[in-house]
This record gives C-alpha cells, sequence and structure tokens, in this order.
C-alpha cells in the first residue's frame, strides 16, 4: 500500500459521457486550446476519460469499443497536450455502469431478487448496471492494462464501484453466494458477498496497477462510507464527491472529509461547476461559491476538485473556466500555507452504529457533527473500534450500545483523563438496562421517562445566557440516578400526558406539568450526560437550546479549547499545524433560499471583526492573514494568542508563526 500523499491542489473532473448517437464527438478539438484553457484556469490535474457510461471509449483501444463518431486517439492527445503543460491526467474509467457491455452481455447485468434486472429497465432512459462479481471485470482489468502498456497515465478514478443493495441475484453471485455457503435471500449474507466482491474487484485493479506503476493514484469511488477503513490500502487517497447544489447539500462534505482524513488517507473534494448536479451542461455557479467550496476543502485538510462536462465536440467553455480559475487563483495563493498541513483536532465524535449502506444517514451523529461544525470545534469523526484514544474528549451522539472491548477502551481512556459527553441512550446496554461504567460515568439509568416530548430547566450553572426557561425536548429521555459527587446541570419536567386520540390539549405537543424528580443533565467531572436524543433532534428540529447546552458541556470538558472564534454559527473554523507554524482557516457560508432549489450561494456577506484566540505552544513573533501578508496586532496571555481579523470574504487563513 503506498502512503498518504500530496495531491494536486487543483483538479478538475472532467466528465465525457456520450450517447453513441453524437454525431460530431471531438470534432472541435484542438489539443492546444484544451490545455491552454485548463492551464490558465490554473487547473494542475485534469481527470480524463478512457471509458464513460455509455461504454464508449475514447482512445485506441483493443478491449473496448471506441465511440463511433470519435476519428482519433483523444484521450492521448489530451494526456500529451497536459504533460507539455505540467498537468497531471488521471484517467476515468466507469466501472458498474456501461451501456455497451449490458447491450454486448446482458448476461453480465446485476439482477435482483426477482431476478429482473437493475438500473434503467428496458424502454428508460439510463444507466445499466455490470456485476462487478461476472466476467466483465476481466474487460476492466484488461482495458487498464491496455492503458497502463500505451499511455503515460499519472492515474486510476475508477467510478461507480458498488453493487446493488443489498446485493446482485445474478447467476455469477448465485453461484459464488452457493460455494461459499451464502443464502441468497439473507439480506445479510448478501451485503457481505457485495463486500467480498468489491474487495476481489479493488485487489485485483490495484495490484495490476501498481505492479506497473506504483506512483500511480488511484480511487474507487462510491466507497466514501463507514467501514471504508478495511479498504483503504487499495487506494492512494480519497476523493469525497458532494456536489452541495446537485442533492449531497453543504453538510455533506465536511462529514465526510473529518471520516475519511482518519485513515491515513489524503483527501480530495470533488464539487461542480453546475447549478444542479453532474449534466447540468447549462448551469454554472457563481464564483463566491465555488471559492466557499473551495476554502471549505482546504479548511478540512483536502486538495480541491471541481466537475465539469466537456461539451460532445470536445472544446472546453471559456466562461467555465474563467468561474473555475477565479476559484483556482485563490486556492494557488494559498497552496504554500496548506501543502503538508495537518489538522489539529481535539473532539472525537465516535461513530457507534455501522450503516448499512452509505445512503443510510443517522440522524444523531449528523446532528453532532452539524453541531461541533457550528460550535467552531476541532473535530473528527472515528468509528468505534478506531483510535479514538488520542482525543481530548469524545462525543457519543443519543445511541449505541457498548460491548466489553469498547467498554475497556473507555475506563481506561476515562482513567487517563479522557472526557465524554454523552446523551439519551448511549452506553446503555439494552440487555441489562444499565449505561456501561455507570461509577465512572456518575448515573444509573433507572428507564424511560412517561412523555414525549418532555421538558428541562438549565441550573444557574449551567445557563450561561440561555434563558431560565422550560424548554421542550421533543424526542423525551431517561430517567436516570446520579450517584453522590455527580452534579446536576439541568432538570427534567414532565408534561400532562402524550397526545394521543383520549387526551390531547391545544395544537400539539401537552405542556410542561411540574418537576419529573430526575436530571436532565449530570457532570461528575469526566463525563456530561443529557437525557434526551438532543442531537438527532437537533438535526431534525434545529432548537438552538440543545446546540448551545452541547456547547456549555464542551466548555466543562475542554475549558481550554484549542481554538473559539467569535463568528456566526455559519462560520466554519479550523486549525492546521505545517511544521512548527498554526493556521487557522475561516469559512464565510452564506446560502440563500430560493424556491424549491434549497442552498445557492450567490454573493457572501463579508464578516469583519472576527474575534480568534488559539491555543498556541508559543508566543507569535507574528500573526498574518495569508497570502497578502497583512500583519495581526496579537495578545498573547496565558498560552493563548488572540487577534481580531477585519475582514473574512468566502475564506480567509490567519497563519500564527513562532
Ligand atoms: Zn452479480
Amino acid at each position: 500500500m503506498p502512503h498518504a500523499r500530496s495531491l494536486r491542489f487543483r483538479q478538475v473532473h472532467l466528465d465525457y459521457h456520450n450517447s453513441p448517437l453524437i454525431p460530431d464527438v471531438a470534432a472541435d478539438f484542438d489539443p492546444d486550446a484544451f490545455a491552454g484553457t485548463l492551464e490558465a484556469a490554473c487547473v494542475d490535474s485534469c481527470t480524463l476519460f478512457a471509458k464513460c457510461h455509455h461504454g464508449m471509449s475514447y482512445y485506441d483501444t483493443a478491449v473496448g469499443v471506441r465511440h463511433p463518431s470519435l476519428k482519433f486517439d483523444l484521450l492521448g492527445a489530451q494526456i500529451r497536450a497536459c504533460h507539455a503543460r505540467g498537468i497531471r491526467t488521471p484517467v476515468y474509467l466507469s466501472c458498474v455502469w456501461d451501456c455497451h457491455a449490458a447491450d454486448q452481455h446482458p448476461e453480465w447485468e446485476q439482477r435482483g431478487r426477482d431476478g429482473e434486472r437493475v438500473g434503467a429497465k428496458p424502454g428508460e432512459a439510463g444507466w445499466r448496471w455490470l456485476c462487478l462479481n461476472s466476467p466483465y471485470v476481466d474487460s476492466l482489468h484488461a482495458q487498464t492494462l491496455e492503458l497502463l502498456q500505451g499511455y503515460p497515465v499519472d492515474g486510476f478514478f475508477f467510478d461507480i464501484v458498488f453493487q446493488a443493495e443489498p446485493g446482485c441475484w445474478c447467476s455469477w453471485c448465485r453461484e459464488s453466494m452457493g460455494r461459499l455457503g451464502l443464502n441468497p435471500d439473507s439480506d445479510d449474507d448478501q451485503r457481505w458477498h457485495s463486500q467480498a466482491v468489491i474487495d476481489a474487484f479493488m485487489e485485483r485493479l490495484s495490484s495490476a496497477i501498481w505492479e506497473r506503476r506504483p506512483d500511480a493514484t488511484v480511487f474507487y469511488n462510491g466507497r466514501v462510507r463507514q467501514g471504508m477503513h478495511r479498504e483503504a490500502g487499495w487506494m492512494s487517497h480519497a476523493e469525497i464527491e458532494a456536489l452541495p447544489t446537485g442533492g449531497w447539500g453543504y453538510a455533506y462534505f465536511p462529514f465526510w472529509a473529518r471520516y475519511a482524513r482518519t485513515l491515513g488517507l489524503s483527501i480530495l473534494g470533488m464539487t461542480g461547476r453546475f447549478h444542479r448536479s453532474w449534466a447540468d451542461f447549462g448551469g454554472l455557479k457563481s464564483p463566491a461559491a465555488l471559492r466557499f467550496e473551495c476554502g471549505s476543502m482546504l479548511a478540512n485538510g483536502a486538495a480541491c476538485s471541481i466537475g465539469d462536462q466537456m461539451h460532445p465536440r470536445g472544446a472546453l467553455s471559456p466562461a467555465v473556466y474563467e468561474v473555475i480559475g477565479e476559484a483556482f487563483r485563490h486556492v494557488a495563493a494559498l497552496e504554500p500555507w496548506c501543502a503538508g498541513a495537518v489538522p489539529e483536532t481535539e473532539v472525537a465524535l465516535v461513530l457507534m452504529e455501522r450503516a448499512s449502506h452509505k445512503t443510510v444517514r443517522n440522524d444523531s451523529d449528523e446532528g453532532a457533527a452539524r453541531m461541533l461544525l457550528e460550535l467552531h470545534h476541532q473535530f473528527d469523526l472515528v468509528e468505534r473500534d478506531g483510535g479514538w484514544e488520542r482525543y481530548r474528549a469524545l462525543v457519543i451522539a443519543d445511541r449505541g450500545a457498548p460491548d466489553p472491548e469498547f467498554t475497556d477502551r473507555l475506563r481506561r481512556y476515562l482513567q487517563g483523563g479522557g472526557r465524554v459527553l454523552f446523551s439519551h441512550e448511549a452506553l446503555l446496554d439494552p440487555a441489562r438496562g444499565e449505561f456501561a461504567l455507570p461509577r465512572e460515568l456518575g448515573i444509573r439509568c433507572l428507564g424511560r421517562l412517561e412523555h414525549a416530548p418532555g421538558f428541562f430547566r438549565l441550573r444557574p450553572n449551567f445557563r450561561h445566557g440561555i434563558p431560565d426557561f422550560e424548554w421542550a425536548m421533543l424526542g423525551g429521555g431517561l430517567r436516570v440516578e446520579p450517584a453522590a459527587g455527580t452534579d446536576v446541570l439541568a432538570d427534567a419536567l414532565e408534561s400532562y400526558f402524550n397526545r394521543t386520540a383520549e387526551h390531547f390539549t391545544s395544537h400539539g405537543y401537552s405542556p410542561h406539568a411540574g418537576p419529573a424528580g430526575c436530571p436532565a443533565a449530570t457532570w461528575n467531572g469526566s463525563a456530561v450526560y443529557i437525557y434526551g436524543p438532543v442531537f438527532g433532534d437537533y438535526q431534525n428540529h434545529g432548537d438552538v437550546v440543545y446546540r448551545r447546552m452541547v456547547g456549555n458541556a464542551l466548555d466543562l470538558l475542554i475549558p481550554d479549547r484549542l481554538l473559539a472564534v467569535d463568528a456566526p454559527a455559519t462560520t466554519e473554523a479550523t486549525v492546521a499545524r505545517q511544521g512548527d507554524r498554526l493556521m487557522v482557516h475561516l469559512v464565510n457560508y452564506h446560502p440563500n433560499r430560493r424556491g424549491a432549489h434549497p442552498e445557492v450561494i450567490e454573493r457572501t456577506t463579508p464578516l469583519r471583526d472576527v474575534e480568534v484566540v488559539l491555543r498556541t505552544p508559543f508566543r507569535p513573533s507574528r500573526v498574518r492573514v495569508v497570502p497578502d501578508g497583512t500583519r495581526l496586532a496579537v495578545e498573547h496571555r496565558g498560552g493563548a494568542s488572540r487577534v481580531v481579523v477585519p475582514r473574512v470574504e468566502e475564506h480567509a487563513v490567519i497563519a500564527f508563526e513562532p
């Protein structure tokens, strides 16, 4: 396995899916104009198409089929033109989606439980799904070898690398499941088999590539998901495909970046120039949106990739590359402060449950990540069996039953001075109805409170500006008993009754009726517990009091946090270490609502006079806004350096140097 490598920072992923019916593929291609346009837009790596979802190849292939209207070796010409200008060229191969191969070999298509083919049905427009357990893989392997032999490709981007959920019932899969003693009717067995199929596929291709070209980058798209750590050895890096306005949303990238970057892989964020999603030929984002998106990538320790789709005739659009160039000039100017920089983090959001599929999302984990982001904490997402011991504090959101191994590790972590924030049913053993480590965590579970929603009221020393009020806890809560020496931070309140046909009052849930006689939040010097599902409820309802309460809890756990920023919750604030200097990134997020299309960044409202307090192990000799070099006055007191940043457009970086 090659080690995490430094990636090119300014990449374009140049989609090029063309139906065989398109009559004039690459008719307008001019190699010099092509590479010149990329170079002028500061692009330093361009992912080029060897084979598209239609199954059409764009080079002289003996294995695949060249697009019928393409008159020359486009890929070869693109690579030569790019290399002449120092632009790196990984190549793209569509894997599961291949309409041509499906036409030639319908027996290779993935099948559902009913035996019907997966993907576009007969008579429908759309992609056909090939099975990665069928002989189709031999042709992908042969095409990969052909490209390695014939072209100086710099890497491979294998797209659409997944089996249907939960699995495939084609004849090849039924045969291999039978051979392995697996039951095709069991979803769990299907998922296990799909994983084995993908593992074998990646092992075969990665070893073929790295035997011949050890420095090639390799990525399999579709694999960024929980459990990815066991696949990391087959990849050189992780590309996090997230077109924020194309269905992923602006919360997706920071979540998965903070997961993937802990796996020992370099990461690349991938957005698109489109207003909507891929193949939105006539959609173009504002420069502010791309500057924000690239800023967020840099702030999360990622390199940047912007997706485009070239017109079939093979000419790049000048307007598109003007906008991309605006974003990439910003990235280029910041590269000296980002290359080799490592995110500095102190909180781990521990993912206690493994999602069965990448599309299965968890409101509690997403709500927790959203809160930590909005609270400007420095955090990563770590699997329960990952290395969370190195963090100062853990967040365990709403659920996640402990097992003996996790419990042992947690005991040692707490004994060593580690801190934990957990909520609701997190760390609750459902069989015993008791928390793991009740002594160390300072509470015992007595069962579930009767009313949902319920209410809570913060005690004065836990309010910090939050109004004294009977706040709703929408998901209800657990009745817990504090141990001797455990402080109560908030009290739970009952309501009159749950809303049912027999008894309801007013429009919604019933009002509070009096004390429930148990805490809503506790603190014993090591752990803060919150009785309700604050993280999931925050994701679903957005009550800011939940985030403020979590913020107060984290202030107890980490009174000397690494970074504090006086900026709105929409600001993303991160810390990176590069050599012995520290960088603070501020990313200013200002979407507008536009009818049915939810998040559009058109123009940013700048932040002004943002106070930044960073713990620095040195008294800074200078603090500068980079790259322009504006010096900031710095106060250094008690191990922390305070500056005021006069203005933040989409993204600002402040360098603290010893
Ligand atoms: Zn199959």
